[in-house]
């Protein structure tokens, strides 16, 4: 709320001084379609480098697991303190660089966010501990909620096709909800470090194959765009025209050069207008500023293919109105 009367000043004075109105210019409109609201915990909110997985470290299961979160660069991003610093961080960078987010997580934490900046944010249900489909129905019914997502099957060693999610894809299906799913990798030693369920042929874009045979109305977006199992991605969305993907996670986390060989393929295979931009952001707000310098310094891509990654394409793909960003 308290950044409108900001906002206004700027197109004021950019009335009045031609110069000033150029350099004030609103940035093109950004969607982010993968944000988590999470509450912050002091103790566990630390600093972070981005693409910090350049180095996987070496160790050994009878040592101490290792730490792969690298602090140790000249910039690196700071986490937020409190719920607080993080709300007034996260929408005064959204507005900043004109930025939506689609996102998901704590409940409390949403509807705060929504509160204070409405305009920013779009809110997004995943399958909450032991949410019956009833409850799950009721919740997207409800209005507040426009996406279904962060469904992540994987952290369980469980497939996307599992029948015991089919009843909520049916659900969304029914409603027209867009619904992401993480199909990737999620960090270093995931399977033995931090997720002891969680399995990397999970991630495997062809899992999703039955799972779309039994819902052909439902629209999909593949979290981590698959990383890093390129060929089973285009696989996937040339039999599936429908399957979009996004770069969260993986475009802040790995080494740039693979981050951008990832990328580059998926667009020399065509597929330009079905990749969505997103961050995965957490707890560093800084990390958008990060994101959005890794798409637009991407010289394989023309300004036309950066505007469909930030914005076209998840405008077409959420059904959103373009004239609500201007
Ligand atoms: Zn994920």
């Amino acid at each position: 709320m308290k950044f409108i009367p900001a906002i206004l000043a700027i197109a004021f004075l950019g009335n009045l001084t031609e110069g000033f109105a150029q350099t004030e210019k609103k940035m093109p409109p950004i969607i982010d379609v993968h944000v988590h609201a999470m509450k912050v915990n002091p103790g566990f909110a630390g600093n972070l480098c981005p693409w910090f997985l350049t180095s996987m470290p070496g160790s050994g299961p009878n040592q101490p697991a290792p730490s792969f979160i690298n602090t140790a660069c000249v910039d690196p991003l700071l986490a937020a303190k409190s719920d607080q610093e993080m709300q007034d961080a996260l929408v005064s960078a959204a507005e900043r660089l004109n930025v939506t987010m689609i996102a998901s997580g704590d409940a409390e934490i949403l509807h705060k966010w929504v509160q204070a900046a409405p305009d920013r944010f779009i809110p997004s249900i995943g399958i909450g501990p032991g949410m019956t489909v009833e409850a799950f129905r009721d919740s997207l019914s409800g209005g507040f909620y426009k996406v279904m997502g962060e469904i992540a099957p994987q952290y369980q060693g469980m497939s996307p096709s599992d029948m015991s999610l089919d009843e909520y894809f049916g659900v969304a299906e029914e409603l027209g909800i867009p619904v992401g799913i993480h199909m990737g990798t999620g960090g270093n030693g995931m399977a033995n470090i931090t997720s002891p369920n969680y399995r990397a042929s999970m991630g495997n874009p062809f899992l999703l194959e039955d799972m779309l045979a039994r819902h052909p109305k439902l629209k999909i977006w593949v979290m981590h765009a698959g990383y890093p199992m390129i060929d089973e991605m285009v696989a996937l969305m040339g039999a599936n025209a429908y399957v979009y993907v996004d770069l969260a996670g993986l475009i802040w986390s790995y080494p740039q050069d693979e981050i951008h060989d990832y990328l580059k393929r998926l667009v020399q295979a065509g597929f330009g207008k079905r990749i969505l931009y997103g961050t995965d952001l957490m707890i560093w707000p800084k990390l958008l500023e990060t994101s959005i310098g890794l798409i637009q310094n991407a010289t394989y891509l023309s300004e036309d293919q950066k505007r469909d990654i930030f914005f076209n394409n998840a405008v077409r793909f959420f059904n959103l109105n373009p004239e609500d960003f201007k």
